[in-house]
């Protein structure tokens, strides 16, 4: 029995730590590729988008089952309305979207799109039809073209261009000596958070999915070019149905509604404006953002 016993756990050692590496390079790759701990379902279906409407269903969520990260969260996103999550840094607003692109499994209740649970369709159908910009984007060891085509591989360079223009990354690029064929990440030209996040913003451009989630997705722009690719975002949100999630509340008044959530609850949710008249968490957070300058940059990078 031990003879029997030691190897097999050796191997189960050796399983994990693979498995954990691998899980790095994919978190490092942007949560963009083939999911290594959830499975489909044999013969699981594609995911079919009417609109894109989403729903959290009750959902609980733990990485580690001693800490519950989300507690019964329960929301809708109609298609085509654009709903923004705000709350401190570590109220588990990342990891919604985590969830919702199915890196994570949930650990209770469901999160459906158009009425379907995405634990029943196919990851890359799910995947195909969500577009995220993260917090913080890892570009690949490649062209520049090349990190705006993925995710549509098959985007002629006209497209590409035009993707680029609307995230304002254009006249950068084109300032390069090798233009959309300039080599960025390690081995190439190392682009500055407010570059990448751009990058990124092309990127979901171009893949034009019918569900979008900013996850502080300017928070390393200065206010300025903030408020130039606000415009554009806006403009792609148009008609999808949009997840914001925002630090800077001046990125979320437009919403449709707000959700303010807090140790994994969803505390407060409305409009802006009937959520400043209820002079809750809501409208102390706007107070303070406020009163700091209105150009501070203090909300950016060091978000968790
Ligand atoms: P937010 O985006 O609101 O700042 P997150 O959703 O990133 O917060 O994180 C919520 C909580 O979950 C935090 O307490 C964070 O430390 C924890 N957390 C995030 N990612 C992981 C992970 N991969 N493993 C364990 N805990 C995590
Ligand atoms: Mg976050």
């Amino acid at each position: 029995m031990i003879q029997l016993y030691i190897p097999l756990n050796f191997l189960g050692v050796i399983y994990r730590e693979i498995k954990q590496s691998l899980a790095d390079i994919e978190r490092m790759f942007g949560l963009m590729d083939e999911d290594l701990e959830v499975k489909d379902k044999p013969d699981a279906p594609a995911l079919l988008v009417d609109g894109g409407a989403i729903e959290f269903r009750n959902v609980n969520f733990a990485y580690d089952e001693r800490r519950m990260v989300l507690k019964n969260m329960s929301f809708s996103v109609p298609a085509g309305h654009t709903v923004a999550v705000v709350g401190h840094s570590g109220a588990g607003k990342s990891t919604l979207s985590r969830l919702l692109y199915r890196f994570y499994e949930v650990t209770d209740g469901a999160i459906l799109i158009d009425g379907q649970d995405i634990r029943d369709v196919a990851q890359t159908s799910l995947r195909k039809n969500i577009g995220i910009v993260p917090q913080d984007t890892v570009l690949f060891n490649d062209t520049i073209a090349y990190n705006i085509a993925y995710g549509r591989p098959d985007a002629t360079q006209a497209e590409i261009e035009s993707a680029a223009k609307a995230a304002h990354i254009h006249e950068f690029i084109v300032n390069q000596p090798d233009g959309y064929k300039t080599q960025v990440g390690e081995r190439g030209l190392k682009l500055s958070g407010g570059e990448k996040q751009r990058v990124a913003i092309a990127r979901t451009i171009l893949k034009n999915p019918a569900i979008l989630i900013f996850d502080e997705a300017t928070s390393a722009l200065d206010s300025r070019s903030e408020r130039a690719i606000q415009q554009e975002l806006q403009m792609l949100s148009r008609n999808r149905t949009t997840l914001i999630i925002a630090h800077r509340l001046s990125t979320v008044v437009h919403a449709n509604q707000i959700l303010v959530i807090n140790h994994g609850e969803v505390v407060e949710s409305g409009s802006h404006e009937s959520l400043l008249d209820k002079n809750g968490e809501y409208a102390r957070m706007w107070l303070i953002q406020q009163h700091s300058q209105p150009n501070a940059s203090t909300d950016g990078n060091q978000m968790a």
